[in-house]
């Protein structure tokens, strides 16, 4: 089958591999879209995983089903799916807790395992979503993007939010704007430097767009608030000027959550930390429950996604890739089709 083999760094070829069988609880799908995400292009720069080379990236995608193994329930060939890529164990003690996110023994359907930048993928059956009528396989494509959003909102520690601070305007920022609008904040200041993603943002409902290559982004923030500082700060840019002006931009009490990876040290003012009690999160992908309401989102139109697509056939995916590397201009986000 025709897929796109990963071999290293900057080394992504569109080529041959195996098709896939279907182990017990196993359910083959067809691909129709596929997400190029921003941990795929870290990789991609170089940055290290456990992910065998030469493999079959992909983990933000949607298909339908083509065969199922004997023992598995519930779905029929032809069905519409997406799939969660995050397998967990289900008995380790964060999944017991219902942290399934955090599980011990997790492995990622497009990293550890093949994944969907190929015409064909199977998957445990558990991992998948039936795709509501009214969203398109595209559109379901990004339901695990919008996943990690919901879940980073599920961190907020500051309790009723009136505003809120997104750093970096890529499908994660973009998707905090909406979600901080569903919140009912007043204010949402969106930073970014590339003007095509600060447009998108202003017309997702964010209140005031800074253009971070000219303006000073804290000084402009903190003059919205009064000198206060915002409630929340949604930092999805993982640079250390964002995350050192996260902390900078809180009023006391404050929530900073921290969604993008980025290697380089950040150095923290604790000094301003400590008495202003502001509370720092990371926050590491979704469980079940946020895929769950990210399918109904989106099927709902409380969270618009078209703007932030462009639709590639996968044969494109190395120039895709090469291009968001290097300057990705209006892309948002790539779908890859097979
Ligand atoms: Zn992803
Ligand atoms: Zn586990």
């Amino acid at each position: 089958m025709k897929s796109l083999v990963f071999g290293g760094p900057h080394d992504v070829r569109f080529g041959e591999w195996e098709e896939p069988s279907i182990l017990p609880g196993q359910v083959l799908i067809k691909v129709a879209a596929c997400g190029i995400c921003g941990t795929d292009l870290h990789v991609y720069k170089g940055l290290p995983a456990a992910w065998p080379v030469p493999g079959i990236r992909g983990h933000e995608f949607a298909g339908t089903v083509l065969a199922s193994a004997d023992d598995v329930e519930g779905f029929q060939d032809g069905d519409r799916v997406v799939v969660q890529p995050l397998v967990y164990c289900g008995q380790c003690r964060f999944c017991r807790a219902g942290q399934t996110n955090l599980c011990a023994n997790m492995y990622l359907i497009g990293g550890e395992q093949p994944g969907g930048f190929a015409e064909q993928v199977a998957v445990p059956a558990s991992s998948l979503f039936k795709v509501p009528e009214n969203l398109s396989l595209k559109q379901a494509a990004l339901v695990e993007t919008l996943a990690t959003s919901v879940h980073a909102f599920e961190q907020n520690q500051s309790g009723i939010l009136r505003s809120v601070a997104v750093l970096g305007a890529g499908a994660q920022g973009l998707f905090a704007v909406q979600l901080a609008r569903l919140a009912g904040a007043k204010l949402i200041a969106v930073s970014e430097t590339v003007p095509h993603r600060l447009a998108v943002a202003q017309q997702l409902g964010a209140t005031n767009a800074i253009n971070a290559g000219q303006e000073d982004v804290v000084e402009a923030i903190l003059a919205l608030t009064d000198g206060e500082g915002v409630d929340l700060v949604i930092e999805a840019a993982g640079k250390v000027a964002t995350r050192q002006g996260a902390t900078q931009l809180l009023r006391p009490g404050g929530t900073a959550i921290f969604l993008a990876l980025g290697a380089e040290l950040t150095s923290i003012d604790f000094m301003s930390l400590v008495p202003k009690e502001l509370h720092l999160r990371g926050t590491q992908c979704y469980t079940d429950a946020d895929f769950s309401l990210a399918i109904e989102l989106l099927a709902n139109g409380e969270i618009i996604v078209d703007p932030l697509i462009t639709e590639m056939s996968l044969e494109n995916g190395p120039a895709a890739f090469e291009a968001l590397a290097s300057n990705p201009g209006e892309m948002i986000k790539v779908i890859l089709e097979p």
